[in-house]
């Protein structure tokens, strides 16, 4: 990826998650076969109609849910994604925390900034990020291995990805999960591993 040799970042360290939601099964198996490994969506719902068969064909595949979890959907989601980009509130955490132990599955963690302090937008302010990662952990016993964020639409993002990148940083967490598809090259300048492509890849979603 050139984004990667700009910002003088080794491919390897960037993973490349291709949003494939409101797409359907025909739509994404393609995406497959050209070698994409990993996807994300944002609805437990929406992925469990179309990801159990996709996901049993091929066994190297990682699904990520990128967008809001409700407490009572916790089962089937860490049943189903690998990685859940979208902890942001105590509910979700004892949930998580339950489901984990259960099934023994530990898909990975990443707490949802809201560094736009937006309040339509979910996500945990930036000055309350170290507390709730703390309490994430010692509360929870969860193992949180990453921040994501998603910028305000209206501003420049590379703000946003500094201060996200900071948050981790002091926090001792080494996953950043930011940057989609019109952002993506400035969030890997900013050190994003996991970056959030939709349209970029599958086209306009109608
Ligand atoms: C839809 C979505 C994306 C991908 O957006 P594009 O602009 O299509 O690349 C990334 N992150 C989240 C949380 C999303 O909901």
């Amino acid at each position: 990826m050139r984004a990667c040799a700009d910002a003088r970042r080794e491919r390897s360290s960037v993973s490349l998650i291709a949003v494939s939601k409101t797409y359907e099964a025909d739509d994404i198996v393609p995406v497959i076969a050209a070698g994409q490994h990993q996807f994300g969506e944002n609805r437990v719902q929406e992925a469990k109609g179309k990801w159990p068969a996709l996901l049993a064909a091929r066994s190297s595949l990682m699904l990520h849910l990128i967008g809001p979890l409700q407490s009572n959907k916790a089962r089937e989601a860490v049943a189903l994604f690998d990685a859940i980009h979208s902890v942001d509130r105590p509910s979700i955490c004892e949930a998580l925390s339950k489901e984990i132990e259960k099934q023994r599955r530990k898909p990975l963690l990443f707490v949802q900034l809201n560094t736009g302090e937006e309040p339509q937008k979910a996500g945990i302010a930036p000055g309350d990020a170290d507390d709730f990662i703390r309490r994430c952990r010692d509360g929870y016993g969860l193992d949180i291995a990453g921040v994501m964020c998603i910028p305000p639409v209206e501003d420049a993002p590379a703000p946003h990805f500094a201060l996200t990148s900071k948050i981790a940083a002091r926090n001792g967490l080494k996953l950043l999960s930011m940057g989609m598809s019109a952002d993506f090259a400035i969030a890997i300048q900013f050190g994003a591993t996991h970056v959030r492509v939709g349209s970029a890849i599958f086209g306009s979603r109608g």
